[in-house]
């Protein structure tokens, strides 16, 4: 119903290890029984064919875009091909340059048989070792990777042909590779050809270890010229080419509202709001070398939020809808996103989530939400009450779905670490209106001077529609409270966050957090003892036997022992959140406005939109999982590179979404 292929597990890769012409054991798959590489000359193949092909040591070293050189590549395998353009592009590009590589994969290796393969290749331990420790979960879908500095991988799993048709990007140099297209005819066809030639820069090149007609045709239809060239070793001939003037990208027709406005990378970029989705912005920009302006009106040392711990958590709807997708690949990307950040997880901890289902109803969807997902066991399962209690390390009474590799986070301490980077300057103030200049934006101040910058992106929670450009958003604020409890010594400890209506982390540093109430509307922030009951009652439900637990121990539950957080959240009317460009809503009901008579009357208007001005907002109280990813998409699009999401999703995120609604229900 969401019209995309289905969410699921992949198969891995069946593999065999067979000795090759040097008598070493090579990675051969079974299921194509076709080799991945030889060990005897699978280096010198990959540089003659794909490296070479391409001509990547000439355009590296001339590399002088602001923007990353970009690999698209069919059939990710081992990496090696990657990881060999990736030694390349160190040897040869400017220190600034940055590469970004997407590749697809339809049967990824395990971890494992990834690192064994790889070890084959001492001079790359470095580069094998940063891949591996990121490889990400068997799910189709975007994962992306940060190899080092600047180098980005986004792994598309799926099959090529789907994954490029979603992909919101543009390819320089094609790697194309996929067993031999008589051992793998699925993967040859036009679609994919098609596929590549609308995701390419105008003058993308692409080489191929095949010569067989399908290629050579199916190259020639979607509009490449092709070349033969010598082979490597015993293969007589290989194919490089390139397209010129790759055809329209035709998926806007039915959404031209969407389109994104011509790209403007810019050189400095003001930040309003340095929670979570401002600082997650901050870093991934500054690590593309933008200078940053971050600028809240709080410190936060203000803020007197020690020992919050915030759940990394999603609610996954029952049957796959656009939301559910975003969050679960927002999931997965924090996760990541995290290990990388913070190895040693001083800023968060592995801890597993546990979403009790309390009641039938809860059951019943938990149940169907299970046979609906093949996920992998890594990412969620459902266990039984025993099975529950043994995550939980208290006695449960419900069945649960259990997110093994979920965790807890330290907020606060994570949003200053990412204020921290290198590139980032944090300004204290309150920004009162924002001014359009002919290159760039005017940053009124309540006190001091007003800020110019390039660009500028909102993040100010339900502060965020607060602007002139951005009122017409609609935006919902959510007060919360959370109750902070110390407890005694020798109190019981959870093994996992465990949520039902609230949240309830293991207790860090003696400090256990009962979160939080959900007020929409309501702005206040004076702690209330009503909030501290609600919180009380709800851990008592899910968690009886905790709590009788916590009391045996000698822990106080009454609520003038509880110490209150109160925040102000923003939600969207559709609960997702609002990343991308902010639309110029006046335009879009005078441009749109046939919607309301006829729906299926699309214009061929653009969205028009306030030019430089971006917003990652209405992130709610899964913020820990939406945000760092929407701050990847919104640096990925401000500064033209591929997206970390497939094209229909980024699309769900559009601030402009509700605008069309409205206009299309006559509102
Ligand atoms: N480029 C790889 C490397 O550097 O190690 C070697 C590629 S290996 C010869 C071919 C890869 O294509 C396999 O990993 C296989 O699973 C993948 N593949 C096969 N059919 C595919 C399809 N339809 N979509 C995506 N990947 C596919």
């Amino acid at each position: 119903p969401d019209g995309l292929p289905p969410l699921a597990a992949l198969d891995n890769a069946c593999l065999d290890w067979r000795n090759d012409a040097s008598g070493e054991a090579a990675p051969h798959s079974s299921a194509f029984d076709d080799v991945y590489f030889s060990r005897h000359d699978g280096r010198a193949e990959t540089e003659h064919v794909f490296v070479a092909g391409n001509r990547l040591t000439e355009r590296f070293r001339e590399w002088q875009e602001p923007r990353p050189f970009v690999i698209g590549e069919t059939g990710f395998g081992t990496g090696l091909n990657m990881l060999c353009a990736w030694a390349c592009f160190d040897a040869h590009a400017a220190p600034e340059a940055r590469l970004h590589l997407v590749s697809t994969e339809k049967f990824p290796l395990d971890r494992a048989d990834l690192a064994r393969a790889l070890a084959a290749w001492p001079d790359l331990a470095r580069r094998s070792e940063s891949l591996v420790a990121q490889w990400p979960e068997p799910v189709t879908g975007v994962h992306r990777l940060w190899l080092d500095e600047r180098v980005t991988l986004d792994l598309h799993l799926g099959d090529a042909a789907e994954r490029l048709s979603l992909l919101d990007g543009r390819v320089d140099a094609w790697f194309l590779d996929g067993f031999a297209p008589a051992k793998n005819p699925e993967m040859w066809q036009p679609a994919l050809f098609q596929a590549m030639a609308a995701r390419s820069r105008p003058g993308a090149t692409f080489a191929t270890f095949s010569c067989a007609g399908v290629v050579k045709r199916g190259l020639a239809a979607a509009g490449f010229t092709w070349h033969k060239s010598p082979g490597f070793g015993r293969k007589r001939e290989m194919l490089y080419g390139e397209i010129a003037e790759p055809p329209l990208d035709e998926r806007r027709r039915q959404t031209p509202w969407f389109t994104p406005p011509a790209p403007r990378p810019p050189r400095h970029v003001a930040i309003i709001g340095a929670g979570i989705a401002g600082a997650s912005a901050a870093a991934a920009l500054a690590r593309r070398g933008i200078a940053v302006t971050l600028i809240d009106r709080l410190e936060r040392a203000d803020l007197e939020a020690t020992h919050l711990q915030g759940a990394l958590y999603v609610k996954l709807a029952a049957d796959t809808n656009r939301q559910s997708r975003i969050y679960l690949a927002g999931l997965l990307h924090s996760r990541r996103w995290l290990a990388w950040l913070d190895p040693r997880q001083s800023l968060w901890r592995k801890s597993g989530v546990l979403q009790l289902a309390l009641n039938d109803k809860e059951q019943a969807r938990q149940t169907r939400f299970l046979a609906n997902h093949p996920l992998p066991e890594s990412v969620v399962r459902g266990v039984d009450a025993a099975g529950a209690s043994a995550a939980a390390g208290v006695r449960v009474d419900a069945p649960a779905l259990d997110y093994p590799n979920a965790a807890w986070v330290r907020p606060m301490e994570l949003c200053i670490r990412l204020a921290e980077t290198s590139g980032v300057s944090f300004l204290r103030g309150e920004v009162t209106a924002l001014r359009r200049l002919e290159t760039g934006w005017r940053l009124e101040m309540r006190d001091g001077e007003p800020i110019e910058a390039d660009q500028v992106i909102v993040a100010g929670a339900a502060e965020t529609v607060a602007f002139e450009q951005t009122t017409p958003l609609p935006l919902q604020p959510v007060r919360g409270q959370l109750s902070q409890l110390e407890l005694p010594s020798g109190a019981p400890r959870l093994g996992r966050v465990v949520c039902a209506g609230g949240y309830v982390p293991p207790a860090a540093d003696g400090v256990l957090n009962i979160g939080a109430t959900f007020a929409p509307d309501d702005t206040d922030t004076t702690p209330r003892e009503g909030d501290h009951r609600a919180n009380l009652e709800e851990l008592e439900r899910g968690l009886p036997h905790f709590v009788a637990a916590l009391r045996d121990a000698g822990t106080d539950l009454s609520p003038e022992r509880l110490r209150a957080l109160v925040g102000v959240r923003a939600a969207s009317p559709d609960k997702t959140p609002y990343c991308g460009p902010v639309p110029d809503a006046d335009a879009w009901r005078e441009e749109y406005a046939v919607l309301a008579k006829d729906a299926t009357r699309i214009p061929e208007a653009l969205g028009r939109h306030h030019a430089g001005l971006w917003i990652s907002t209405a992130h709610g109280s899964r913020g820990l999982a939406s945000a760092p990813l929407c701050a990847e998409l919104l640096a990925s699009r401000i500064c033209d590179e591929p997206l970390p999401l497939e094209q229909p999703l980024a699309d769900h995120l559009h601030p402009g979404r509700r605008l069309i609604r409205d206009l299309i229900r006559g509102k």
